[in-house]
């Protein structure tokens, strides 16, 4: 039996493992790919330390499991139901699966399924374990296994090692769609400098926002944000005097999209004031799961026509279109820094994004 090197948790808290398991078989409609990087992300080690603690009700996978999102690679093999993609292809493997078979899977809107499940992550519903069963593989195991609709082809112009950030660019990406963000308008990105926030800057610039501001905590790495465009992007410090305020110094009417980008452990007073500084019919939306809840008063919403929206990771149709604006250069990734690391030191690499991560370093294992 072939065999391949993958990095497994054995228990919740615990440490990753280099184990030696078994080489995948694709099925009929999967695709084998060789793993070439993968993304190290700030918020796994909440997942395999605290999820079942915090969000019981969101199924892990059963251990020992791979974990691993954001694989990028090559096809090393196809099942025999599948036409048009060849091995050595470039890809990315979205890792969000849905059952297949309710209405907003069979609509091409997976996020929308309520088994909706992260292969090598998390899942949100009763049959993610069921799926996960199915998909056990993830990037953190030298190959993968992944249906073949949830492949996005890569351009050849693009590193494979930016296929490693391709969801939290992703989750930038569906979360302005869904804002309806038009050219020439304003957007704020709470958490600018951090890995979900520097993508956020990047598609706000492509899709032609008159004005990025670019709210964040450290003013050295805001101004490496202005620095992308100084004409547009305008930096935000928080610390001193409110968010919303200092917007609304600059612009008096407020932005037209909020992206809260803000994750599981900052607090949610910094996404309440940044809300203030949302101009009348302007959208919020929802990406980083900030520690809520946070209060929305109906009347004066209801009067200015706010919106808020939560918007989940995205689709593979959606990373299509992504990868076109890539190929294009529409986006340039290249501001980021790559930072590899070996699968064995993958627990090294885990401590280190949390130690000293920030969005401009690209984190990855790379193969
Ligand atoms: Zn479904």
């Amino acid at each position: 039996m072939e065999m391949m090197r993958a990095a497994r948790l054995h228990e919740i808290g615990g440490a990753f493992q280099i184990d030696e398991v078994p080489l995948p078989v694709p099925g009929k409609h999967d695709v084998l790919v060789r793993v070439e990087a993968c993304g190290i992300i700030p918020n796994l080690r909440n997942v395999v330390t605290s999820f079942p603690t915090w969000y019981p009700f969101l199924p892990l996978p059963e251990l020992p499991a791979i974990f691993g999102l954001d694989a990028a690679g090559r096809i090393a093999a196809v099942g025999e139901g599948v036409n048009t993609f060849k091995p050595g292809e470039r890809v990315y493997v979205n890792p969000g699966v849905g059952c297949g078979e309710c209405r907003y899977c069979r609509q091409g809107e997976p996020t929308r399924c309520g088994d909706y499940t992260f292969m090598g992550y998390f899942g949100f519903g009763k049959n993610s374990t069921s799926i996960f069963r199915k998909y056990p593989y993830a990037g953190y195991g030298e190959y993968t296994v992944a249906p073949v609709a949830n492949l996005v082809r890569l351009p050849e112009n693009m590193p494979l090692e930016h296929g490693a950030r391709l969801g939290y660019l992703g989750t930038a990406y569906s979360a302005i769609r869904k804002s309806g963000l038009r050219p020439g308008q304003a957007i704020l990105i709470l958490g600018a400098t951090g890995t979900l926030g520097v993508g956020a800057v990047l598609l706000a610039l492509a899709f032609g926002a008159g004005r990025v501001v670019a709210a964040g905590r450290d003013p050295a790495a805001l101004e490496r944000l202005v620095e992308l465009d100084p004409q547009r992007v305008i930096p935000v410090c928080w610390g001193g005097r409110s968010i919303h305020e200092q917007v609304r110094e600059r612009m008096g009417d407020g932005v037209d999209v909020m992206l809260d980008t803000l994750g599981a452990k900052a607090s949610a007073e910094l996404s309440v004031d940044a809300m203030q500084a949302v101009a009348r019919g302007g959208r919020i939306v929802q990406i980083g799961g900030v520690a809520g809840p946070i209060p929305i008063d109906p009347h004066p919403f209801m009067c200015a026509q706010l919106q808020y929206i939560g918007s989940l990771w995205f689709t593979p149709a959606e990373a299509d279109e992504m990868a076109a604006m890539l190929s294009s250069g529409v986006v340039d990734m290249s501001i980021l820094e790559p930072r590899p690391y070996c699968l064995e030191d993958i627990n090294e690499a885990l401590r280190d994004i949390e130690a000293c991560g920030n969005g401009f370093t690209n984190f990855h294992i790379s193969y």
